[in-house]
């Protein structure tokens, strides 16, 4: 399928066997290879690909496994009755084995040779050459050229245990580079989510991304505009939800990426706004998901963003609003803006509110609001939250750690702790006034 005269000529195919790589089947899940068997079996020519053969050659342990094979979507949903068909742009299966979900992805045909003999409705371009769907079959070269990066186009066959490599592969990840395969500039202009794939898996293999595939990032990065919100917000919990949020973030800023992301915190940061915060943030994320415990995106969703919110806050109070209100109108302003770039789905903008609004009510402590204040469904996200910005150097420490104690207290050991912020200590120094800082 397709013709030869656009394919790069500097791709061949290379088999690499068993007893020259380090892929043993005993990383594979069962179900990976449960999938790969039945395809096998089945007449199919089926191969793990991507992250797994990538991370494993890498010494890592994969997030998921990947599966690419000749079989068509119906073919595998067909051999497999825990599969479902997903994605309109890009048709693939997902093959569900309790909470892990295996995507098979069936051989995609090179993009180059697209005009000529396919199909409008299997592949469609937009004005500016970005790839709206694809879903033209082709062979394991065909797809081999149209993945992303060298390093995620290596295919490991359960059959033979053999890793092919079509685009030198092997050769980056011994250089620890990412490489796109083919002309950058049209593989940003096909898919702008590359820009971030590219910055992700840097962050997250700590490579180094490689001049010709670097150089474009700058130019091209206003491509992300065209991008569904909902599929940036899926990129932006891939990017600080894996364990390596602070890598991502760093990078985002040295490529001008975060403005696409986050356009309100950028410009805040940009114009002097500190990151204290959003860096704590992240590395406390970090060091939750390496310790095996989970993270919510609308707390992420909180850092990231706080810099803009502190920016509009100071401005509306600036303007003479009162401190609550203002924080209700900045909050309502950050979010409505911040929704055009990524979206926010609903279950995770409430909370959000719910922790910048519960800043304001942890300081007051007084009579029942302590209690009140700890029934919240939001209090233990919004406690987190404050001990972030203590350590972050953004407040004096002092108030996390009350709360942590009012949190341990037995009953009388509370009520204690109580009487004794009404009496001296904290409140009164809360309640003496700052100097003003405008005249
Ligand atoms: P991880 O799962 O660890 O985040 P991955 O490399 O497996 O990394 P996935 O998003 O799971 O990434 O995609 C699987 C594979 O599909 C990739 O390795 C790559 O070969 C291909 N791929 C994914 N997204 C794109 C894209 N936008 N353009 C081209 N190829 C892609
Ligand atoms: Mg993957």
């Amino acid at each position: 399928m397709g013709n030869q005269k656009n394919r790069p000529l500097t791709y061949t195919r290379q088999v690499i066997p068993r007893d020259q790589h380090t892929v043993s089947r005993s990383i594979l899940s069962e179900p990976s290879k449960k999938v790969l068997n039945r395809l096998n079996n089945a007449g199919f020519e089926a191969y793990l690909v991507g992250g797994g053969v990538r991370d494993i050659m890498l010494g890592e342990r994969p997030k998921d496994f990947d599966i690419a094979t000749n079989a068509t979507p119906e073919e595998v949903h067909d051999l497999f009755r825990n599969s479902r068909l997903i994605g309109r742009r890009f048709r693939i299966v997902h093959v569900l084995f309790g909470r892990e979900v295996i995507e098979v992805t069936t051989f995609r045909g090179n993009a180059a040779d697209a005009d000529d003999d396919t199909d409008a409705d299997d592949r469609k371009t937009s004005e500016h050459g970005q790839l709206l769907r694809d879903n033209v079959y082709g062979n394991l070269e065909d797809d081999a050229i149209r993945r992303d990066f060298t390093i995620n186009a290596l295919y490991y066959c359960i059959k033979d245990f053999s890793v092919v490599d079509f685009a030198n592969g092997i050769k980056d990840l011994e250089n620890r580079q990412l490489r796109l395969i083919g002309d950058p500039e049209t593989r940003y202009r096909e898919d702008p989510v590359r820009m971030l794939r590219a910055v992700r898996f840097a962050a997250k293999l700590d490579f180094d991304i490689e001049p010709k595939t670097e150089a474009p990032i700058a130019e091209q990065a206003h491509l992300l505009t065209h991008i569904p919100s909902a599929r940036l917000f899926e990129e932006v919990l891939k990017l600080f939800s894996a364990g390596y949020g602070e890598a991502s973030y760093n990078r985002l800023r040295e490529y001008g990426l975060l403005a696409y992301l986050f356009p309100e915190t950028a410009r805040a940061l940009d114009a002097g706004e500190p990151d204290a915060l959003i860096v704590q943030a992240l590395q406390n994320t970090d060091r939750r998901l390496q310790q095996g415990k989970s993270v919510t995106p609308y707390f992420l969703y909180a850092a990231m963003l706080w810099p803009a919110l502190q920016v509009e806050w100071r401005k509306r109070q600036d303007d003479g609003e009162p401190v609550q209100p203002a924080l209700h109108q900045s909050i309502a302003k950050v979010i409505g803006r911040q929704v055009q770039a990524t979206a926010i789905p609903k279950r995770f903008s409430g909370p959000m509110k719910e922790i910048w609004e519960m800043q304001m009510r942890l300081p007051r402590r007084q009579g029942k609001r302590a209690y009140v204040t700890l029934e919240h469904p939001r209090f233990r996200a919004a406690y987190d939250f404050l001990l972030v910005r203590e350590a972050a150097g953004e407040i004096e420490p002092g108030l996390g750690q009350w709360w942590t104690d009012f949190q341990e207290a037995d009953d009388r050991a509370k009520e204690k702790m109580l009487t004794e912020l009404t009496s001296d200590g904290p409140r009164k120094r809360k309640r003496r006034r700052k100097p003003e800082s405008r005249a």
